[in-house]
């Protein structure tokens, strides 16, 4: 199976290609020629396997590439018991009757960017190999928070690869910070953007589509990839989770086999959800996906109106990771929904660009109306639900999940639809200690990792030790530039 340019059908490549490239030249997005469906039978087989044969399984229908015993090999070294600390790898919880938690964070930096971000290096490092290509690679990333620093963990002293890793200076935590600025490795750079999320995504887009840029590197010895959800390779991994999610369900007999549940999912750069949306349209019992947003509603109001319109206030949350205006995974739904017409697509991402709004076509809404439900929560709301969830059901949850969990409530409350729903969990609660702190009416009287201790104490549960390592750790990287420096930045970086 090949792999086209939402922008451009005929520029096709193999799965290796779509990888290795991560964004096509065009500025479009790979996406499978045709969407694989799941054959006959073939949930009752996944039921029987442990979550790394799944993930095998599930992989192989999209990237004809690489062998079963190459993705074998993958996916035990990525969701090994070194980097995730339970078996399950992406366990299900269950708070009451209809209402479960996909807890997606058990990997080595604690948030659900592991899923994806432990099996790319391998996928990328191989299709480089395959491709023929002799350039060592060297992976740009724009994080938001948790990107940057599963990516650097993925990355980290992976032979033939270098990472640059670019936040937003004032918009993450400060465990996110000095999670990523702490960094070991020969490999790794991280550097402060003055801006927002959306200030250093589209910087590194530039940098990606600066053609004399791309030669210049090229010139000695070096390619650029991308890490971001805009790479296949990032948004294939997290398809098996919702496909697992739904086996273990059917297996502790809180659903039927072939029962439809909803998927309500914290909402950023609409990685993780479209996600969903391809485990669907392969064929998973879904019956509606449920997209969460904080205080930054641009989804919210696409998915109601049609309209997306970029150029609106940026507020700064407690859920930071998903403080975003311009969703870059939009294009790959808004392909589908138009049945594939790349034109049309362009065009939308074209208007985006030049007015910073489009609407989409009546046929594409009334697409959306029927997979798609959406709401957001400001971070009030936010935190009484921290509260809320931890009063009733003794469980604790981080800032993400808990717009999740107030949207869904939202959801039934106004439609009454009762369907099982998973809640997708994607950081740990001690990502966010100082939110999470006050949100639990206690104040946080330190700042940075001593939090984690005081958190244990309010909860009574126990941090995850990747975090608890943080401790007595200092930055490594702390230097910060403006978006028009980071070229020159890059250029440094691969002397
Ligand atoms: C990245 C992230 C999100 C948003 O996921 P998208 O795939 O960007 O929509 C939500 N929550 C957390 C904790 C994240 O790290």
């Amino acid at each position: 199976m090949r792999y086209e340019s939402t922008r451009d059908r005929e520029n096709k490549v193999t799965s290796a290609e779509a990888i290795m490239r991560g964004l096509s030249e065009d500025g479009g997005l790979f996406v499978p020629e045709v969407l694989p469906t799941l054959p006959a039978g073939a949930l009752e087989e996944l039921r029987e396997m442990n979550y790394r044969q799944r993930a095998v399984y599930i992989m192989k229908l999209f990237l004809a590439d690489y062998t079963v015993a190459e993705l074998t090999d993958y996916v035990n070294r990525a969701y090994s018991p070194r980097g995730f600390d339970t078996p399950k790898i992406a366990p299900v919880r269950k708070l009451d009757g209809a209402t479960h938690v996909l807890e997606l964070w058990h990997g080595p930096t604690c948030a659900f960017k592991d899923m994806a971000l432990q099996v790319l290096p391998y996928l990328l490092t191989a299709a480089v190999r395959k491709n023929g290509e002799e350039k060592q690679v060297c992976i740009l990333v724009a994080t938001s928070g948790d990107t940057g620093k599963a990516a650097l963990e993925g990355f980290a002293d992976v032979e033939g690869t270098r990472i640059m890793v670019f936040y937003p200076r004032d918009g993450v935590s400060d465990i996110q910070k000095l999670q990523m600025t702490s960094q070991e490795g020969t490999n790794v750079s991280v550097c402060a953007v003055r801006g927002n999320f959306d200030d250093a995504q589209s910087t590194v887009k530039e940098i990606f589509s600066d053609p004399a840029l791309r030669e210049q590197l090229a010139g000695s010895g070096w390619m650029l990839s991308s890490a971001n959800s805009i790479n296949w390779g990032r948004l294939l991994p997290q398809v098996v989770y919702y496909i697992s999610a739904y086996c273990d369900l059917v297996n502790s007999g809180d659903i039927a086999m072939g029962e439809g549940v909803s998927f309500c999912v914290p909402t950023g750069n609409f990685g993780d959800i479209l996600a969903g949306f391809y485990a669907m349209r392969m064929g998973l019992p879904v019956k509606k996906l449920i997209c969460a947003s904080n205080k930054n509603d641009v989804l919210t109001e696409f998915l109601r109106t049609g309209v997306y319109n970029r150029v609106r206030e940026f507020y700064t949350t407690i859920s930071p990771s998903m403080d975003i205006l311009v969703s870059s995974n939009l294009e790959r739904l808004i392909y589908e929904l138009t049945d594939r017409d790349d034109v049309e697509t362009a065009g939308y991402m074209a208007k985006l660009s030049t007015k910073g709004c489009y609407q989409v076509s009546d046929r594409v809404k009334s697409a959306m109306d029927g997979i798609f439900a959406a709401g957001s929560c400001d971070d009030e709301e936010t935190k009484s639900v921290i509260a809320r969830v931890f009063s009733r059901y003794g469980y604790l949850i981080d800032t993400h999940t808990a717009v999740a969990c107030g949207v869904l409530e939202k959801y039934r409350a106004e439609t009454g639809d009762d369907t099982p729903a998973i809640v997708v969990s994607t950081a740990s609660p001690y990502k966010f200690c100082a939110s999470v702190l006050e949100a639990l009416g206690r104040t946080p009287e330190s700042a940075g990792p001593e939090l984690i201790a005081a958190l244990e104490n309010a909860s009574q549960t126990a941090a995850p030790a990747p975090l608890k390592a943080l401790l007595g750790k200092t930055a490594r990287f702390n230097a910060s530039y403006g978006k028009e420096e980071l070229k020159e930045v890059v250029r440094n970086f691969l002397k």
